[in-house]
């Protein structure tokens, strides 16, 4: 297991004995970290040159875009298939639709990371029986591929200057932020885990200048009335320790229902 893998799950523990109220949400994203945790994952099949990647930065092309990246497809499905198990246990009422989506083959979840990557459209056949449960089992699944990807190519990227709202290594969407000493923000992102900087204002997702947020308890929930995204963000301005935030993602699942509930969209 490595240092990041067992760090996120001795603080999901925790934070597990410090919120009895999510204990069950908590539960569910450790079994799915121990699970990720032992992916045997093989980044770098691939080399880049230097300065192709250096131009493709500075045009805020994403690096991943730069590879023809797939991951083994036997490890993939097995992953696949390890996650379905794992969210149909600690989801009873989910269960059907999940075992259904297991039983895809090698060759449509292989079919299902291109587009997932690029932002194109998954085809309906395989989209059934639950296209948003599809996506969240994907997510999942990935992570473990795209954040030992993102860790091999990481002095590639994070030296490079990048103003954009979505991640450099691969292009997805932050699905939490935080506020940090001077003027910066740092987004995580929501595929690989990779974080980033950009400036204290604006919405990432659409650029617009819109600021308008809920506080409590030092966090904070924005919402885009432009673009009808939301942001968790904590104000980490006064903390003395450095947040792990892949933990904060977990422990602030409650907000995610909240701006969903308000007709906001998440990455
Ligand atoms: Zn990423
Ligand atoms: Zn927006």
């Amino acid at each position: 297991m490595t240092d990041h893998s067992s760090f996120l799950i001795s603080t999901l523990e925790q934070a597990r004995s410090e919120h009895s109220d999510l204990a069950l949400m908590i539960d569910l994203h450790m079994a799915l970290a121990r699970a990720q945790a032992n992916v045997p994952v093989t980044p770098g099949a691939q080399s880049l040159d230097k300065d192709m990647v250096a131009q493709a930065l500075d045009h805020g092309q994403p690096l991943l875009s730069l590879l023809v990246w797939t991951p083994n497809p036997q490890v993939l499905t097995e992953t696949w298939v390890e996650i379905c198990n794992i969210l149909a246990t600690h989801r009873a009422d989910l269960a059907e639709a999940l075992t259904q989506m297991a039983r895809l083959s090698v060759d449509e979840i292989t079919a299902l990371v291109h587009p997932y990557i690029v932002g194109d459209d998954i085809p309906e056949s395989v989209l059934a029986p639950s296209p948003a449960l599809t996506y969240v089992a994907l997510n999942h699944t990935l992570r473990p591929f795209l954040r030992a990807e993102a860790e091999h190519w990481h002095d590639w990227f994070a030296h490079a200057p990048w103003y954009q709202g979505y991640c450099p290594f691969c292009g997805g969407g932050p699905d939490f932020a935080t506020l940090e000493k001077g003027e910066t923000r740092r987004l995580l992102c929501s595929r690989c885990d990779t974080e980033w900087k950009i400036g204290r204002v604006g919405c990432p997702f659409c650029g617009d200048g819109t600021n308008s947020y809920f506080e409590d308890a030092g966090y904070r929930l924005y919402m885009c009335e432009q673009c009808q995204h939301y942001l968790k963000t904590l104000d980490a301005r006064k903390l003395d320790t450095v947040p792990l935030l892949p933990a904060e993602r977990v422990v602030t699942l409650g907000m995610d229902i909240a701006a969903r509930a308000k007709g906001y969209v998440g990455v």
